[in-house]
């Protein structure tokens, strides 16, 4: 047994080696090409091997590094600041760099908690979330998450904090369907309240389109709105998780702006350094940052490597390639087109419960038996076979689980980089026509 590192399966001895990466595809040691489907975990946004983002980091690099956000700030750190404050909705204007989506999510957890204590108000400690969500690995987020599967081994660990039902309409758990269902799982939320009592809960979190753990689950229109107003209602803060929704890849920067609906706080990662860095950030609003500079004037949080001058002069990078390149104002086309193609994907395959999602983050949820809507009995591991048998096709897909437990029931996100042309994802379909014809003779239908 040789040694490895130990991030990829331990033993899988056919797990792919990547030599480089350019455009939509990745190609291995061996040659093999592989057709980006996911933007890995819905990350390489604009594609990999961008010589613009790389020369970037080296030119900064040229210059410096590493500051130690304690001693000093840096042009690049600055200037994301500045054009993040212009981009995003609303007053977020402040922004808190961290490296991951789950240090941005916990920074966003701690920020509201420390918002109610400079404004005198200790009792408001918790977070309130949906099942059917994922927030994140280290120990905060996941108390945030309702994902079973990730939680499971560490609940002794966890805070038990309060969640209610997912906007998941293609299972509705109350069996109804929007708009005439009045929106009762977010309603939920304000029985939730009524139940725990305003004066403990600092913030409600959410994922506008709920990612890994349900398979771009979109919610329906006015949704958001009722959450919003049920929150204010509450004096309780509106936290958007956008680590996989945001930068564009729904369309807009942030995902939620599709329903007209401003968080209090935001946590970005992902396509913000769409790989080529590892950055993430929290953006706070000036109502929310007032009382904190007025008090304590910094959020007690941090990490030794936040705003690290190289990984902003990348996000900045990305941000201009965005820009220069017109990048999110033909999101929108591109979406309907690969739609369109998924959608007649499911009429070939039955086994295609539902085609959902926003933007260029589509989901696709597996079912034994359609009519019924009966997931795969877990034995089967459906997930597992369709990704392992779309990698050995060529084609990357990100695993999701959607069942209403959050253990059973299958998924795959499809969210190629957000510059994939027409023409590939004429080849996207292909390959994945391609790996279910495949999937489907294994399963013996
Ligand atoms: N939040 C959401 C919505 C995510 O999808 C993820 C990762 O998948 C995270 C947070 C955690 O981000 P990271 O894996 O960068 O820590």
């Amino acid at each position: 047994m040789r040694p490895s590192y130990l991030i990829k399966p331990a033993l899988d001895e056919s797990y792919p080696e990547i030599d480089y990466g350019k455009g939509i595809y990745l190609f291995d040691q061996a040659g093999k090409r592989y057709l980006d489907a996911s933007s890995g975990a819905v990350t390489a946004n604009i594609g990999h091997g961008v010589p613009e983002i790389i020369l970037a980091m080296h030119e900064q690099s040229k210059r410096v590094s590493f500051v130690y956000r304690s001693q000093f700030t840096s042009e690049p750190a600055e200037k994301l600041a500045e054009k993040l404050a212009d981009l995003l909705p609303g007053d977020l204007n402040w922004s808190f760099f961290v490296n991951s989506g789950s240090e941005a999510t916990e920074t966003a957890l701690k920020i509201a908690i420390q918002y109610w204590q400079e404004k005198g108000i200790k009792s408001k400690t918790k977070i309130l979330s949906r099942w059917v969500s994922y927030h994140g690995i280290t120990l905060g987020a996941l108390s945030m998450s309702g994902h079973p599967g990730r939680r499971a081994r560490f609940v002794p660990l966890l805070e038990e904090f309060p969640t209610i039902s997912p906007p998941y309409c293609y299972r509705c758990p109350y069996q109804k369907s929007a708009p005439e269902c009045g929106f009762l799982c977010a309603i939920e939320l304000e029985t939730a309240i009524k139940r725990i009592g305003a004066d403990h809960i600092a913030a409600f979190i959410a994922e506008p389109v709920i990612g890994a753990a349900g398979g771009a689950i979109s919610p329906p229109e006015d949704y958001y709105k009722t959450i919003k107003r049920i929150c204010e209602e509450n004096h309780i803060l509106f936290i958007a998780d956008e680590v996989m929704t945001g930068f564009g890849r729904t369309g807009p920067m942030l995902a939620i702006e599709h329903w007209n609906t401003i968080p209090d706080i935001v946590a970005l990662g992902k396509g913000m350094g769409a790989g080529y860095a590892p950055i993430a950030a929290t953006v706070v609003s000036d109502h929310v940052m007032e009382p904190i500079l007025k008090g304590s004037k910094v959020i007690i949080s941090g990490h030794t490597l936040s705003a690290n001058p190289q990984s902003c002069a990348a996000a900045l990078a990305v941000l201009e390639y965005l820009d220069n390149h017109q990048i999110l104002k033909e999101v929108e086309s591109k979406s309907v087109y690969l739609k369109n193609k998924l959608d007649r994907l499911k009429t070939q395959f039955p086994f295609i419960g539902e085609v959902r999602g926003k933007g260029l983050l589509f989901g696709l949820e597996f079912v034994q038996f359609p009519a019924a809507k009966i997931p795969f009995d877990p034995s089967v591991k459906l997930t597992e076979l369709v990704v392992r048998t779309g990698r050995d096709h060529g084609i990357l897909l990100y695993p999701a689980g959607a069942g209403l437990d959050g253990l059973s029931g299958d998924a795959v996100i499809i969210a190629p980089p957000l510059t994939v042309t027409k023409r590939e994802i004429d080849e996207l379909i292909a390959l994945l026509q391609t790996t279910f014809i495949e999937v489907y003779k294994t399963l013996g239908v």
